[in-house]
């Protein structure tokens, strides 16, 4: 598609001066959203969980056409929200050519466009930004300045063009300027100096601001949007009150509510279709890894107010799929198909992503990280398994019986050591796996039922991996999960 490259053949196109004229980017977030709302589709494809809650507030505040902020903890998909506001762009915004701050051809609000319209006429030079160009993230640290935001003298500009400071031809345009007409992303908006605030507040009230104490007027066009901690930016004297008054909406941002939810999440974003080996992976890990997440966001070593990023189990479940996928290249197996050992290998993924109260720094992030595939193990192995009669595997084991299931052993070896163990692969129908099922996926079951039983304590295991009889006889039937510790209170020993 051939666009207009002059003034003259825009006025005449369908970038009519009577449409583009007043449509700043809020009119024209709005107008695209009534548009797809009246489309049967998502609002947001790939927006999973927020259909109920966030979505629609999303909605409201842009048909309202306020600045609004997400209000969430990490990885709560806020950046990624933020960023699907592009779709609601215009596919292509014309601006005059050379322009740094992509000034509306109809509405120039810079001297330079000014006086080059004045110059030119309908032969001046049109150009075009795309939906993704138009959109401008920046993360606030303490460090940011008023000349990074919004711009600076420059002296040089002023020597070289005969200008006097504090024209409006020697600014140099900070990040704010230049998304003129664009979508400005400003995540951790707490973390601003007071200062820039001030500055931020200024460009969208009055559209003046003073830089160097030259009053400076830019009636900028920016649809703003942030991202705060909930804590952080409802902690007094973080935000200005003013800047605070001006943010039209204020969403608040949530984790999956359900295991399904952060399962279909995590098997958006994780990197798992790999080329090369065909990958099944088990319902019953994608859950393991689900509610390892789940359980650190209750746990009390972990910190509430950092959160536990979904980044959490995408992360864990590449590392798993990777160490899966390790063990397939070795032994030249088809099918990689993760399990449970895969998910204690993928600690590496888990650590860095929880933030340690007292009590867990005490204890190390890796028995943290451990103790939380454990509890997420015992739970999910409930699932399938609760009321079903395991004492015949038990006692394979209290008899003396032992098995090392290295997390690199092969399956064909491991599922000869695996079939010895009496009463334990009639057990895998229960999560929908047979006798005539593959080899790998066989002994990834067998191992699920093995590592439930330990993390249950009805069965040992050491650190190489080898199962044995539990320390201590276990009551007869299922005895309740416990963890090696409460939950929610200190261990008396401690106090
Ligand atoms: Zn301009």
């Amino acid at each position: 598609m051939s666009v207009p490259q002059t003034l003259g053949e825009l006025r005449l196109s369908s970038f009519s001066e009577s449409r583009l004229r007043t449509r700043h980017v809020k009119d024209e977030l709005r107008d695209n959203l009534v548009k797809r709302l009246r489309q049967a589709g998502p609002i947001f494809p790939g927006i999973v969980g927020y259909d109920d809650t966030v979505v629609p507030q999303i909605i409201n505040a842009i048909l309202s056409r306020h600045h609004f902020i997400l209000l969430g903890l990490r990885g709560q998909a806020k950046s990624r929200i933020l960023r699907a506001l592009i779709t609601l762009l215009d596919p292509q915004m014309p601006y005059i050519a050379g322009c740094e701050i992509h000034d509306n051809p109809y509405a120039p609000i810079c001297r330079r466009c000014r006086e080059l319209i004045a110059e030119c006429g309908d032969a001046t030079a049109i150009a075009y930004l795309t939906a993704e160009e138009r959109y401008v993230e920046k993360l606030a640290t303490p460090d940011v300045t008023i000349a990074a935001l919004i711009g600076d003298i420059d002296p040089i500009k002023a020597a070289r063009g005969g200008h006097h400071l504090g024209s409006e031809l020697t600014v140099h345009y900070g990040l704010l300027p230049r998304a003129n007409r664009c979508i400005f992303a400003i995540n951790e908006l707490p973390d601003l100096a007071g200062k820039i605030q001030v500055g931020l507040f200024n460009i969208m009230q009055e559209g003046d601001v003073q830089i160097k104490g030259y009053p400076i007027r830019l009636p900028l066009d920016v649809a703003l949007v942030f991202s705060a901690n909930p804590e952080d930016y409802t902690a007094r004297g973080k935000i200005i009150t003013p800047l605070k008054d001006r943010i039209g909406s204020e969403i608040r941002t949530h984790y999956p509510a359900t295991v399904e939810e952060g399962i279909s999440i995590t098997a958006q974003e994780a990197w798992t279709e790999r080329d090369g080996r065909k990958l099944h992976l088990p319902k019953y890990v994608r859950e393991v890894i689900e509610r390892i997440a789940f359980i650190a966001r209750e746990d009390k070593k972990i910190d509430k107010r950092s959160g536990v990023s979904q980044r959490l189990p995408i992360s864990c479940m590449e590392n798993a799929v990777s160490n899966a996928e390790r063990r397939a290249i070795r032994h030249d197996e088809k099918l990689v198909v993760p399990r449970i050992g895969d998910v204690y290998a993928a600690l590496p993924a888990i650590t860095g992503k929880l933030e340690l109260e007292y009590e867990g720094e005490m204890k190390g992030a890796d028995h943290v990280g451990r103790e939380l595939i454990r509890t997420a193990i015992a739970k999910t192995y409930d699932e399938y398994f609760k009321g079903s009669d395991m004492q015949q595997i038990v006692q394979w084991f209290d008899l003396g019986g032992e098995i090392q299931l290295a997390d690199t052993a092969a399956a064909g070896e491991a599922l000869k050591s695996l079939r010895g163990i009496q009463g334990l692969m009639d057990k895998l129908v229960k999560v929908g796996v047979g006798p005539k099922d593959n080899v790998e996926s066989l002994v990834s079951a067998a191992e699920f039922v093995l590592e439930g039983l330990h993390a249950h304590k009805r069965i040992g295991r050491s650190e190489e991996r080898v199962f044995t009889a539990g320390e201590k006889q276990p009551k007869r039937g299922e005895s309740p999960f416990e963890r090696e510790e409460p939950p929610y209170r200190q261990r008396r020993t401690f106090n």
